[in-house]
């Protein structure tokens, strides 16, 4: 892999909403397993989280769309505001606020034997929206997720059909269809070869401009070149996780100001 960096959309200048978390503590019964995690995840950019298995990460993300609450036993507190609103105020239904805020998964999980036409309007339903043109969204999905080309002739294929790579980018164009505010990616890479994971990044670089992204990696050269922000997580041994420095991603990884980040984004634990 080479160290080029993606060319990044600009942030600012975006009409997106973003995510921000205040005061996040998460519990598996008596287990706490986050601590007071306040994070700011800007309009329009991709946010990078990093940090040791077990520390918390995979837990955060699930709060950030409301599939925490549907572990047996999950607790929390705190804040998460989309658009500056509460997405756990009790006017907000968990079903539209998993439509607003989509999540891909480490291990692609189209469905099968579904056809890759169907799989990408397979959300639609379940979020209550009803589309006119679907020949039309389901090109302009699948076009955003770089994956048109490879499939325009054979769309009535199985999503299964695909390599592992085709069918992460298919659940990348599955959860563009609803037009969501934001996409959370849990290890989208992790399963995949060297090129699939090039063919991915560069699908994240191309559609950070119209959804605010946040992505969770253990590939520090893959933060470096997808995200314009990262938060460095870690938990002390059976301690709750919680963040110990975030900041730009230039920031964190040229001039980390504290030790552990330093530590950990040069490899040394
Ligand atoms: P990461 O994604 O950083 O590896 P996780 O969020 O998966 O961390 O896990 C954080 C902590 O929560 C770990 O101690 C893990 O064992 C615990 N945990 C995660 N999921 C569950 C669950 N469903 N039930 C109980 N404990 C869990
Ligand atoms: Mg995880």
């Amino acid at each position: 892999m080479t160290e080029t960096a993606y060319p990044k959309t600009q942030p600012l200048e975006s009409p997106l909403y973003g995510l921000e978390a205040r005061r996040v503590s998460a519990w598996f019964g008596k287990h706490k397993v986050l601590e007071r995690v306040t994070l700011d995840m800007p309009p329009g950019s991709v946010t990078a989280l990093i940090g040791p298995s077990g520390c918390g990460k995979s837990t955060f993300l699930r709060i950030l769309n409301r599939m925490h609450e549907m572990i047996p036993g999950a607790q929390l507190s705190g804040e998460v505001l989309l658009a500056g609103q509460d997405i756990y105020h009790a006017s907000q239904r968990p079903q539209h606020v998993r439509s607003r805020i989509g999540m891909v998964f480490q291990k692609p999980n189209p469905f099968p034997t579904m056809s890759i036409y169907d799989n990408v309007l397979s959300g639609l339903r379940l979020a209550g929206i009803k589309v006119r043109d679907k020949d039309s969204l389901v090109e302009s999905c699948l076009r955003r997720a770089g994956l048109w080309d490879e499939v325009r002739s054979r769309l009535s294929t199985p999503g299964g059909a695909l390599s592992g790579g085709q069918q992460q980018r298919l659940c990348i164009a599955r959860s563009l269809a609803v037009s969501p505010d934001v996409l959370l990616m849990d290890e989208p890479c992790s399963a995949l070869d060297p090129t699939s994971t090039r063919r991915v990044e560069e699908t994240i670089a191309e559609i950070s401009s119209q959804v605010t992204i946040v992505i969770v990696t253990h590939n520090m050269q893959q933060a470096q070149r997808v995200s314009h922000y990262c938060a460095f997580f870690l938990a002390g041994a059976g301690e709750p996780g919680g963040i110990v420095e975030s900041g730009t991603t230039e920031q964190l990884f040229g001039d980390p100001h504290d030790p552990r980040t330093a530590d950990y984004v040069h490899g040394r634990f």
